[in-house]
């Protein structure tokens, strides 16, 4: 009879619609109607899916119902084959793969192995799993990577904060998918230059490697894509989309943490998909993997596989370098003092260095004023006064030094010599007095000394002070000079 396996699956469809119930009536529109029943020989029923996503999915969530069905119409012989066919348009034959004949067959952390194995042995003897992109007609489509031209990875300058965060990220973008940071994590505070970093990754990747699909998507992007898609029924096709990038980025992942859940899911597989492909996956988050425990579990699991790299707060030097690199590339001249007193006193993130400079030269250019350190001094009060500013011990360390003539990194020697033990502990002495900071902190910033000598220079000092006019002088003359900050 021609027409079997169409009777046989409507068949089929019918008992799956009841077992599903009114309540899952969308699971049913999404998932069972686009199927395509393709042949029956014998007791097998060949159905055709569009995705290898869209089988992965029938398998994990509905292996026991659609087992059970096909056994209830067709026997116990009865048997599922499923034909994986991407687009009528573009392939140029199906995929064969059989569904795994026991019901307790479960999906498992290695599911895309299995998939793959399934079709090693399929109908064409092909090894390998056949790329999209290979069959005609799908070269030409280029896909708006969403990335911004700013964020690159020439300007993303180096630090101790970020070396090995950059380093990766240079390899992965010389070798997407082809070195072991995949997926490279990317997490740090806000401000820390996560999304500047990974979307300089994909720059790189597109500029060495042209014909790759790169795509930058937010968390909340990817999210609202997926639940729009669901909502219009086109699952299917934001999947193929997603089926078919070669390096994607995913930016603030935390965004889903205890929500989303079948977002994540979704995104679980086209991460499974692309992993086992060998396609690059970036990812950021503003917390740690071992704080990200809103995701879920094996999904979690999967972000450990690669390279978690965090960035931390760039140290000052990182702060002047990020500073002179913002003004050059506006072509801004700034005297460098005025450079390094905002990069000694707006140490929180980058974000915020950057709006300080920002505001710096806007007023600087309405007001018609030079810049100046006065100028930078009043800005900088303005724009951190709300967040307490408090005087760092870096730049403590700063004023001290430029005071005796000192260069600054010899605080943190361990020389005996009179003026540099002096000089070091006046900074301890000021550094307890004017910042919150612990005993055992200063001392670590002052020469990794513990917080013992911290309290033995404050005696000294205090000592100096009390005997010596010359000493308390100095002591006052610096003192003003944080005063006036
Ligand atoms: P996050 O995503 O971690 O919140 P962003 O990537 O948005 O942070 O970075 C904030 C700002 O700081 C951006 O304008 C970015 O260009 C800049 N930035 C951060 N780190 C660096 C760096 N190492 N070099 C240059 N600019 C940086
Ligand atoms: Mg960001």
């Amino acid at each position: 009879m021609e027409n079997n396996h169409k009777t046989v699956w409507e068949q089929c469809l019918e008992v799956i619609k009841d077992n599903l119930g009114e309540q899952n009536k969308d699971a049913y529109k999404t998932w069972f109607l686009p199927i395509v029943p393709v042949q029956l020989e014998g007791s097998i029923l060949t159905i055709q899916v569009p995705s290898y996503f869209f089988y992965d999915w029938l398998e994990v969530h509905y292996i026991d119902l659609i087992h059970r069905t096909i056994k209830l119409i067709l026997g116990p012989e009865g048997q599922l084959k499923y034909s994986i066919v991407m687009d009528q348009s573009i392939a140029e034959k199906p995929i064969f793969t059989q569904l795994p004949s026991s019901p307790s067959h479960n999906a498992t952390a290695n599911r895309p192995k299995d998939i793959a194995m399934a079709l090693n042995l399929s109908a064409d003897g092909s090894k390998d799993l056949p790329n999209p992109f290979l069959f005609p007609g799908m070269q030409e489509i280029k896909i708006d990577s969403q990335l911004s031209e700013s964020y690159t990875l020439t300007n993303f300058v180096e630090g101790n904060c970020n070396r090995l965060a950059r380093a990766a990220g240079q390899a992965i973008a010389e070798n997407p998918g082809k070195t072991a940071f995949n997926p490279l994590l990317i997490h740090g505070g806000v401000g820390l230059g996560k999304t500047h970093l990974a979307n300089a990754i994909g720059l790189r990747c597109k500029e060495l490697h042209p014909n790759l699909q790169v795509l930058y998507v937010t968390s909340e992007q990817f999210l609202q894509q997926y639940q729009n898609a669901g909502r219009d029924g086109t699952t299917n096709d934001f999947i193929y989309f997603y089926e078919m990038i070669d390096v994607l980025i995913i930016d603030d992942i935390q965004f889903w943490a205890n929500k989303a859940p079948r977002t994540q899911e979704a995104f679980f597989h086209i991460f499974n998909y692309l992993h086992q492909r060998g396609k690059q996956i970036i990812i950021t988050s503003d917390k740690a993997p071992s704080e990200l425990s809103g995701l879920e579990p094996r999904l979690l699991s999967r972000l450990k596989w690669g390279l978690s790299a965090d960035l931390v707060a760039p140290d000052v030097e990182t702060r002047i370098g990020i500073l002179k690199q913002k003004l050059a590339n506006d072509g801004i001249d700034m005297p460098y003092d005025v450079i390094e007193y905002i990069a000694y006193n707006i140490n929180s993130n980058v974000r915020e260095l950057e709006g300080a400079l920002i505001s710096l030269v806007a007023q600087s250019s309405l007001n018609r004023r030079q810049i100046t350190i006065d100028l930078a001094k009043q800005m900088i009060d303005k724009f951190v006064k709300s967040t307490t500013r408090e005087i760092t011990i870096d730049y403590i360390q700063k004023v001290v030094c430029d005071y005796f003539g000192l260069p600054i990194d010899s605080i943190q020697t361990q020389t005996r010599k009179r003026e540099i033990v002096q000089a070091r502990q006046l900074t301890m002495y000021f550094a307890k007095k004017m910042t919150k900071s612990s005993l055992a902190i200063i001392g670590l910033q002052c020469g990794n000394k513990d917080h013992a000598t911290v309290l033995h220079a404050c005696k000294q000092i205090a000592n100096l002070v009390e005997s010596d006019k010359q000493f308390k002088y100095w002591v006052d003359d610096i003192e003003k000079r944080f005063r006036d900050e």
